[in-house]
């Protein structure tokens, strides 16, 4: 068995045995014709069921030919052009190469005496992020598992930086005190951070967002206003460059403002936006984005990188001892006297991936101009399909894209009941799911539900777009005349 470590010894078996998978999935990606086989839960279920893992098949091929038929055939395929349906990109190969450096060489980068260089190069690659944000030259951060990890630490920190002292709250306010403010559309993310901090049920405080899908600041200033006019705190503001949802972005100059006069902690949600930092064309969306005391990016949805691959990023790098603790047998005290440095020390993780080697080999072979350019393709192309289905009268579209979605739903003019619309939408989604031709998303707007199309795919052509309008359609109307027909 000692055959299967990785080792000095075992390097030609390492070579065969990686080669032979990466073979699989090459030929894979070359013979997908849909993003999904439209396979069913009750379909897959019995033969992953069926697996007995107490008796293992100890030969490579062997277990790869099973693999095919417990996941590669059936997985979602996201390179797929037709994949339109949530945040994930289709991924750059040196990235996917730096995955495989990574997991190899396997270092952690809690400490610097698991790491060495991978430490100087997350530190390397924060910098660069907050360079390219422009939060000043205090600043600092580290990478995490996702979105959501970073917005739960930016909020831990936001948390700590709103007790005593901070902007004339000279007392200690009780966390039943602290409020945050996020816009409606906010990632659901910033309610679950507040409940894990503690707070109360009502700490986070929903702000209207405009028929943009734009937080209002005008409603956001009155309730800044109200919070301290009721003896609370308005511990951070949770401003989101890019919704899930509509791509929308926040104003983040009158949000800043607002955080100024009112002593709280600016924090911008990017992860989803964070793909503006290297466009060519586009910067100027996320502009004040520089003012915050924190910002999350999300490098695995818009930077093309695999899952998982995101960092949040904080003005002053003294906030981070927030997350701080020190450990006899990992990163005594002493170490930082001694100017070791340990990553572990600014991050809710102790043992954690090299996630940003990815991003260093992206960079080091693309430049952050190539990112720039998939990423304002996939702009471009939300615009143009914007284009197209407002001229569709089958559709109707709710917001001009900030960024790559769009969010639509198809309404037949012969039907003005609101629940059967709905109904329609979503058997289309479901049946084009089941299809496998295509994957869109969905979600509610007003209380209605609607269709979205979450464009991460340069290779997505407006002609693709067209195909998946008229197949969501063709559905709909397949279940609106089988619905028409029980009726009678
Ligand atoms: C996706 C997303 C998150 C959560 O990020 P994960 O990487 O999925 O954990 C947070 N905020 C916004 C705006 C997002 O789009």
């Amino acid at each position: 068995m000692r055959s299967h470590l990785l080792n000095d010894t075992t390097a030609e078996r390492y070579r065969r045995s990686v080669t032979e998978g990466i073979e699989r999935v090459a030929a894979k990606l070359a013979t997908t014709d849909r993003p999904f086989t439209g396979v069913t839960v009750d379909a897959l279920a019995p033969r992953i069921e069926r697996i007995d893992l107490d008796k293992p098949l100890y030969d490579t091929t062997a277990v790869l030919d099973e693999l095919e038929d417990v996941y590669l055939r059936d997985a979602v395929y996201f390179h797929h052009p037709r994949y339109l349906a949530h945040l994930n990109c289709p991924v750059v190969i040196p990235a996917v190469l730096g995955e495989a450096v990574l997991s190899a060489v396997n270092s952690s980068l809690d400490t610097w005496d698991q790491s060495a260089g991978g430490t100087l190069i997350e530190r390397k690659l924060i910098d660069w992020t907050t360079e390219r944000i422009g939060l000043g030259p205090a600043a600092d951060g580290v990478f995490t598992s996702g979105g959501t990890q970073s917005n739960l630490q930016a909020l831990l920190l936001a948390r700590e930086e709103a007790k005593p002292g901070r902007a004339g709250w000279e007392t200690s306010a009780s966390h039943a005190k602290l409020r945050i403010f996020a816009s409606e559309v906010s990632h659901f993310s910033v309610k679950k951070s507040a409940k894990l901090l503690g707070l109360s049920q009502d700490s986070v405080v929903s702000i209207p967002v405009g028929h943009d899908k734009r937080m209002q600041t005008v409603v956001l200033a009155r309730e800044l206003e109200r919070c301290k006019r009721d003896g609370l705190v308005p511990m951070a503001v949770v401003a989101t460059a890019g919704t899930t949802d509509f791509g929308s972005i926040d104003p983040l100059p009158e949000i800043a403002d607002l955080c100024e006069q009112f002593g709280a902690w600016m924090h911008v949600d990017a992860a989803y936006g964070c793909g503006l930092l290297t466009s060519l064309k586009n910067r100027h969306r996320i502009d004040g984005i520089e003012r915050a005391d924190s910002v999350t990016v999300d490098y695995h949805k818009s930077f093309f990188q695999p899952v998982s691959s995101s960092a949040v990023l904080v003005r002053d790098a003294a906030t981070l001892r927030h997350a701080t603790y020190h450990a006899e047998y990992l990163n005594p005290r002493r170490m930082v006297q001694e100017r070791i440095p340990n990553q572990v020390d600014k991050s809710l993780q102790t043992t954690r991936r090299f996630d940003a080697l990815k991003l260093w080999m992206t960079l080091r072979v693309m430049g952050a101009d190539g990112i720039g350019r998939l990423f304002d393709d996939v702009c471009d192309l939300a615009e143009a399909g914007w284009k197209l289905i407002a001229a569709d009268p089958r559709y109707d579209v709710v917001v001009e894209p900030s960024l790559s979605t769009l969010v639509f739903r198809y309404i037949p003019a012969a039907v003005t009941d609101p629940s059967v619309i709905d109904r329609a939408n979503l058997y289309a989604r479901k049946a084009l799911f089941a299809s496998g031709d295509a994957v869109v998303a969905g979600t509610k707007v007003g209380g209605r539900h609607f269709l979205k199309f979450t464009l991460l795919n340069p290779e997505t052509t407006t002609d693709d777009i067209s195909a998946v309008l008229d197949l969501i359609a063709g559905h709909a109307e397949q279940y609106l005349g089988e619905s028409l027909d029980r009726a009678s």
